[in-house]
């Protein structure tokens, strides 16, 4: 039996779609919702990121205020515009592209961005509100795998979830989510000798590990619901093509439903981008 391929594409075109009405209703106050996005160096696949960014804000109906600086640009100077940006009333919403060139400390800017402006979710105040069950900007890839989740099964209350890797900006918030939805979360990484046959005991798998197709059949449960994150270009027949951190075609036999990569959890990544600026310019503007 093949599994249920869940549509991220269809997924995202949904939540956009709130956002959208979400930002039509901040209009109708008066509030024209901003995003700046800001993007230091020429990194070609930032490059694209960015440009999608923009085109989906332009489809939510969000103004987009785009920063393209060279790639010797100072830290010191990538700190004055996160400033300046903190201070502007018609900007909600800061991203700023990542990875930063080396000479940039990420996490420097990271931590400069207004927290209640900080649509990414990697504030370590919003990352720690997160973790305590208190309302936080929640980070866009995690979100989109948890509305995924919702989507296809439901209520998730006491299902046993794993999730592969335990990076600050999927992993840990992941894991912090499906905990918020009453789920049974155990986290594995690569210090962890068989993490096959703890995900094998998953009803939900979530793989966020940038190995290609790591997670294999041996990983999963006949019946689980499969999340892949991963993004990793591979050569192949000597072809340049994308594929996720689980081996679809092995899994597809073996899960219920699983995301393919692409369509999966890439469109819904900006799709939550788009929602966590409406949220960001309602809670500025005080209004519930
Ligand atoms: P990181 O490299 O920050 O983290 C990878 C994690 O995987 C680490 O915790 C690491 O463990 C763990 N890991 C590595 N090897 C193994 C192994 N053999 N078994 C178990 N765990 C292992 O990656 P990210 O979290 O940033 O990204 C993960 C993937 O998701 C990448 O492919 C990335 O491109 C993709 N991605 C996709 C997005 C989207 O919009 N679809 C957005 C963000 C990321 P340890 O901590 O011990 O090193």
């Amino acid at each position: 039996m093949s599994a249920r391929i869940i549509d991220g594409k269809a997924i995202a075109q949904k939540v956009l779609e709130e956002a959208r009405a979400g930002a039509a209703r901040l209009r109708e106050r008066g509030i024209e919702p901003g995003l700046a996005v800001v993007l230091v160096g020429e990194d070609p696949a930032s490059q694209v990121y960015v440009r999608n960014k923009v085109l989906k804000a332009a489809e939510a109906g969000i103004l987009s205020f785009e920063h393209r600086l060279s790639t010797t640009t100072s830290e010191a100077d990538v700190l004055a515009l996160i400033d300046e940006l903190n201070r502007r009333d018609d900007v909600h919403g800061i991203l700023v592209q990542l990875p930063l060139p080396r000479h940039i400390d990420e996490q420097k800017i990271i931590e400069a961005i207004r927290y209640d402006k900080d649509v990414d979710g990697f504030h370590a105040l919003n990352a720690g509100a997160l973790q305590q069950g208190r309302p936080a900007l929640v980070a866009c890839t995690p979100w989109g795998c948890l509305r995924l989740l919702k989507e296809t099964l439901g209520n998730l209350d006491g299902k046993h979830a794993v999730v592969v890797g335990r990076s600050n900006i999927v992993g840990k918030p992941m894991a912090a989510l499906l905990l918020r939805e009453n789920c049974a979360v155990t986290i594995v990484h690569s210090r962890v000798p068989d993490a096959a046959a703890l995900a094998r005991q998953a009803d939900i798998v979530v793989a966020a590990v940038g190995r290609p197709r790591l997670v294999d059949a041996h990983w999963i449960k006949p019946g689980a619901t499969v999340i892949d994150v991963g993004i990793n270009r591979i050569e192949e027949n000597g072809k340049s093509r994308l594929v996720g951190d689980v081996d679809f075609e092995q899994v597809k036999n073996i899960a219920a439903a699983i995301t393919p990569v692409p369509g999966g959890v890439g469109p819904m990544t900006i799709a939550c981008l788009m929602q966590n600026t409406v949220s960001a310019a309602t809670a500025q503007h005080a209004i519930y």
